[in-house]
């Protein structure tokens, strides 16, 4: 969600005249988003901004504007006035409406384009997703904010109650992207499934948005983000997963195979009902890539908790799964229900063998890859071989380093299910749809040639 507000904010800025450089000592601003999901998190933003301290080296009149905005705002922003009080702004928002209009307030190149930065403006919406086209992900916010309220969450305090954003301005924005000659999108809520609750009886819900989309426009891939399980219905997995132009990306997140630790999460569902909901989705959609998220160390968890939550996994075999170790975070209700008891050492402990155990069940599911032919969106065309890449966007699959071609070059695709593929060379451009074979499969990443 990070991610694709950054992109909102950037391209909305593009189209006002801006441009993005990749040092922060050519900038006329510095807008740094925070999150504050995990301590570790956190902990980068505060060093983030204490880095920039030597942008202002000599003086305000040659420094960039700097300004802070995003979840750790609300709650750290006094933390961050006293420690970095070259930071210019602090804005205490999120969503992208809200901060350039803050923004424009206060760093005066903005003000001149304050009548264009209207909060919630179509017209406004559709202008920034200008032509974009890249070959990752373009985002397409439907939901803001998050009304579940899992115990150990920091997202409702940081982003506040569900806010949908109205069906004619996401088809909309679709529709922008699309005319702007981007391959793709990913349909973006806290919790997508739950479209809709938050704007009463009658308003489209989740399966009316993708219905909609799949109806108003033509492209070959939707991917929809982030789903709880709860919320998935047999209907949803009828409707919505098995239609071909969606992808077959199901990011399903668990956090924990113990009934008593998902009901100390306060997540709103059993292991039993993951799993059938797992079955009924895969049933629907037998091409169906599974991922997850898992939490370790969640103060309430036993060893005989975390034993439950390695072995739901493998029963599960998720294709891949995005593991952390449980991190207060301040104001939560888990933080003052369930003492963190569980030290580092433990947790991390946990987090290893987890990872290690998802780590061989992914290499093993991937293995059904080699020597199928998939489709390909291009992301690169000419990349240092070995070169470890940003995150694609959804998730962070960091690609690891591979190789040690000095001097080579290698492209690089992803596919429907976001998966990267690293191909020797390709003829096509960025964001073109392409057909690969893939002969190598890894845990992060797979090999394979262009083959059309
Ligand atoms: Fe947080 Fe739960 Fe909402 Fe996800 S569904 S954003 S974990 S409160």
């Amino acid at each position: 969600m990070n991610v694709a507000d950054c992109e909102d904010i950037a391209a909305r800025l593009a189209a006002h005249g801006g441009r993005e450089v990749d040092d922060p000592c050519q900038a006329d601003l510095v807008l740094v988003n925070t999150c504050t999901v995990r301590k570790k998190a956190e902990d980068k933003a505060f060093s983030y901004l204490g880095v920039l301290k030597a942008l202002k080296r000599d003086g305000p009149a040659h420094a960039p504007y700097i300004a802070a905005m995003g979840c750790v705002v609300p709650g750290g922003g006094v933390r961050i006035s006293q420690a970095f009080p070259h930071v210019d702004l602090l804005i205490d928002y999120s969503d992208p409406d809200l901060v350039l209009a803050e923004l424009s307030e206060h760093f005066a190149p903005l003000a001149p384009w304050e009548q264009g930065l209207p909060g919630g403006n179509s017209e406004c919406r559709q202008d920034a997703g200008a032509p974009r086209v890249s070959g990752k992900h373009t985002f397409v916010t439907a939901i803001r904010g998050c009304d579940h309220l899992c115990s150990y969450c920091v997202v409702p305090a940081a982003r506040g109650p569900q806010r949908d954003v109205p069906l004619g301005e996401v088809v909309a924005m679709a529709q922008a992207h699309e005319r702007g000659g981007e391959p793709d999108i990913a349909v973006l809520g806290q919790n997508i499934l739950a479209y809709g609750r938050s704007s009463g009886p009658g308003h489209p819900g989740f399966i009316d948005l993708m219905e909609t989309l799949l109806a108003e426009t033509s492209f070959p891939w939707i991917t929809f983000l982030t789903s709880l399980a709860g919320d998935l219905t047999d209907e949803m997995c009828e409707r919505v997963i098995a239609q071909p132009r969606i992808t077959p990306l199901l990011h399903l997140p668990l956090q924990s195979g113990s009934d008593r630790v998902l009901a100390d999460m306060r997540r709103g569902y059993t292991a039993a009902h993951y799993r059938r909901m797992v079955a009924k989705a895969r049933a629907c959609r037998p091409d169906l890539y599974l991922t997850t998220d898992l939490l370790t160390g969640f103060p309430t968890e036993t060893e005989a908790d975390f034993r439950e939550t390695l072995a739901f996994a493998a029963e599960i075999g998720f294709d891949d799964a995005f593991m952390f170790a449980y991190s207060e975070r301040p104001g939560t209700h888990a933080s003052q229900a369930h003492p963190d008891r569980l030290s580092r050492a433990e947790k991390m402990a946990r987090l290893s063998e987890l990872i290690a155990r998802q780590r061989s069940i992914s290499a093993e599911r991937h293995r059904r890859f080699i020597g199928a032919e998939l489709p390909v969106i291009i992301e690169h065309t000419a990349l240092p071989v070995g070169g470890a890449l940003a995150p694609p966007g959804i998730g962070g699959n960091e690609l690891p380093p591979t190789g040690s071609g000095v001097g080579a070059t290698e492209a690089v695709a992803r596919t429907a299910f976001n998966k990267i593929v690293r191909l020797p060379a390709t003829i096509r451009k960025p964001g073109e749809y392409s057909r690969v074979r893939i002969t190598a499969a890894k845990v992060s990443s797979f090999d394979g040639e262009e083959i059309g």
